[in-house]
């Protein structure tokens, strides 16, 4: 009879059991959860939206559009805030369309929208900026916020799905336009960026176009988050555009990284910046084919350091300090519509009556 072999000791099982486990654990880091005292939930946002809209009726108004796409519907919230809305035509006026939160995992972007609409309406301080002519400008505009242009990927995020960006259907919203739609890059990966079943498949994408249509925004900027860049058109190809008006927006760009975050930011078009090409993108479209005269760009914040899977932290500040900097003074959007018109040299009475061009020719005087 053949010897068996020795039994290792249960204690020794037992370690390597635990080693076993250790590693694994090691190599699976826990994943940053969503820091539920700092953020709002998305119900408790749009509730917060509800209320600061119902204070400031005379400035504010919210549309609840909602519409469907082969069995998959979508609603999105648009606030417009029109100084003395009930006096002054609005064709007179400057129009500044401003999307957060096209990708669901980047919930600091609908923070900031939340703040933007505080801004202009109860909490008018910004770190080292004169806001003493600060209504006056605001009589000029006509801005609408979509703060959370994805609800239904962003819920699906709320539920534990922290790495996903696409809508409630796995369709990537800034990959659903029309300009260059459905080419795909050697190392295009399904989950990131699909691009849906033909240019706007997706009820989002349809309402946000019609917005562009009726609206006919001047400024156009689409906030995301994972890095810190402000991009001008294209996304698709490594150029930007020719032209007067291209040279205005890389202006524009230029001195508010210079004059704002100390040059800190990639500054040019998003192909030629990002370090890959991105097709079918709303600012593409924005510029080809909704002739919109300045459509943005704008990453307001990422964690180089963080994991990649561990995507709360790569695309949201986790800690309250630093979530407070991004959502107030380097609160992007805000920063750059002040810039534009509260600066020292700024004409923007003279042209707020002129046709786009003319628009852009006034805005360049700005800098
Ligand atoms: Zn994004």
């Amino acid at each position: 009879m053949a010897a068996s072999p020795p039994r290792p000791p249960l204690r020794l099982l037992t370690l390597a059991l635990a080693l076993t486990v250790a590693s694994a654990v090691k190599i699976s880091a826990p994943h940053t959860p969503i820091s539920r005292d700092i953020y709002h939930s998305s119900d408790s946002l749009l509730d917060e939206i509800k209320a600061l809209v119902a204070r400031h009726s005379d400035k504010l108004s919210m549309d609840a559009v909602k519409t469907s796409n082969k069995g998959y519907s979508a609603e999105l919230f648009v606030v417009t805030f029109n100084h003395m809305k009930e006096s002054v035509d609005n064709g007179s006026k400057v129009h500044i369309l401003l999307s957060f939160g096209q990708h669901g995992r980047e919930l600091i972007t609908s923070e900031v929208a939340l703040r933007l609409l505080y801004i202009l309406t109860e909490k008018r301080k910004i770190a080292g900026v004169d806001l003493s002519s600060f209504e006056r400008v605001l009589e000029n505009l006509v801005i609408k916020v979509v703060p959370m242009e994805n609800l239904n990927g962003r819920k699906r995020v709320e539920e534990g799905e922290l790495c996903d960006r696409r809508n409630g259907r796995g369709v990537d919203l800034n990959r659903n336009w029309s300009v260059d739609w459905g080419k795909k890059e050697k190392d295009y990966d399904p989950y990131e960026e699909n691009p849906g079943i033909a240019p706007f498949s997706e009820p989002e994408a349809q309402i946000m176009r019609e917005l562009s249509r009726s609206f006919k925004p001047h400024i156009w900027v689409n906030v995301h988050s994972g890095m810190e860049a402000l991009f001008m058109p294209y996304d698709h190809k490594n150029t930007t555009p020719n032209g007067a008006s291209a040279h205005l927006m890389r202006s524009v760009l230029e001195n508010l990284n210079h004059r704002h975050f100390q040059d800190s930011c990639l500054v040019g078009s998003g192909g030629g910046s990002v370090g890959y090409l991105a097709h079918g993108t709303t600012t593409d479209y924005m510029h080809d084919i909704a002739k919109v005269p300045m459509p943005f760009t704008f990453e307001i914040y990422g964690d180089e350091k963080a994991s990649t899977d561990d995507c709360f932290k790569m695309f949201n500040p986790v800690d309250k300090t630093t979530f407070d900097v991004r959502k107030s003074s380097l609160h992007v959007p805000t920063i750059f519509f002040v810039a534009l018109f509260l600066s020292d040299n700024h004409c923007f009475c003279q042209h707020s009556t002129e046709s786009h061009q003319q628009v852009v020719h006034g805005i360049s005087h700005t800098f």
